[in-house]
């Protein structure tokens, strides 16, 4: 059964917050964190004020009462808040040894509250669960590790249920874009081998505290249940993707020409006259496990 939380649903809309909308009250029993705190650039600390994106978050999360959640970098609580009765579990990986203290203080009496003052890129997530599609990730990311982040994450993708990030609108472009699209890349590639992308709502600047200078915007990775294309070595896959789009406006011929031979590529009925950004992820797997089959 879906757990009741105290935020109610936004309006329908591809943008959260703004002037224009009403704002929404929080819970009047959600704690808040006691002390002042200086937000820290180097941290990436632009924290969450709005009301009306806050609860659209949470819906969009829409945590039961039988779930793990790991949140990355929850800072002064803004989402921590409206989570913490909704789940089973809450851990959390804040770098901030000040923000640690205050959650800590702030949620001491919740048993089920775990956070761990450490850098996630460090962060080893098998020691959360060991049971497969468990881990409901959320977080509203530092935007300068964000890419190494979700690289990190699919190191463990067996593990995880699905993640709600808000992250930086250029990079929600690139993870759901698709072949032909300017933003098409390795970054997008890769998380699209491992997940289903979707991007569900961007997010103002003016919702955060300091404003970040660039857009926003909420994206839902959900891993695959079986991966439905499965290269012979990821690793591999990674290399040629990197390699190809190393030199964009090369033809593919020449841009993987330090991998793979002009005959092999024949072999696989590809155009090499291609450019990368115009090969499926099917192509690349093609093109992967040939090379890896040598
Ligand atoms: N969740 C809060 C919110 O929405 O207001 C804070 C979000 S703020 C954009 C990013 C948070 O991640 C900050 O609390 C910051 O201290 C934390 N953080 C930055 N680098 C981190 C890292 N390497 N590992 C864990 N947390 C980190």
């Amino acid at each position: 059964m879906r757990t009741p939380i105290r935020v109610t649903k936004m309006d329908a809309g591809k943008t959260a917050g703004g002037s224009t909308r009403k704002k929404r009250n929080g819970p009047k029993t959600a704690p808040t964190l006691p002390l002042q705190h200086r937000p820290r650039k180097r941290f990436g600390q632009n924290f969450l004020h709005d009301q009306n994106v806050i609860a659209r978050i949470i819906d969009t999360i829409s945590p039961q009462s039988e779930d793990h959640l790991l949140e990355i970098g929850p800072g002064q609580g803004a989402l921590t808040r409206y989570l913490i009765d909704s789940c089973k579990t809450l851990d959390s990986v804040e770098l901030d040894r000040d923000l640690v203290a205050q959650l800590q203080q702030t949620f001491a009496d919740k048993k089920h509250f775990k956070v761990y003052q450490q850098d996630i890129l460090k962060f080893d997530i098998n020691q959360l669960t060991d049971n497969p599609k468990t881990l409901r990730v959320i977080g509203n990311l530092p935007y300068n590790i964000s890419t190494p982040v979700l690289f990190h994450l699919l190191k463990h993708h067996q593990l995880i249920k699905d993640m709600t990030f808000m992250l930086q609108l250029e990079v929600v472009n690139r993870l759901s874009a698709g072949v032909g699209d300017k933003n098409y890349g390795r970054l997008g590639l890769m998380v699209q081998y491992f997940c289903q992308v979707e991007h569900l709502f961007n997010v103002p600047s003016a919702a955060f505290t300091p404003q970040p200078k660039v857009s926003s915007a909420i994206v839902r990775l959900t891993p695959h249940q079986t991966l439905p294309l499965l290269a012979r070595d990821v690793n591999c896959l990674k290399i040629v993707i990197r390699t190809a789009f190393t030199q964009r406006r090369k033809t593919l011929k020449n841009s993987l020409r330090s991998l793979i031979s002009e005959q092999q590529l024949d072999e696989l009925d590809l155009d090499i006259k291609l450019r990368p950004e115009n090969l499926s992820l099917a192509d690349y797997v093609k093109i992967s496990d040939s090379i890896s089959d040598q």
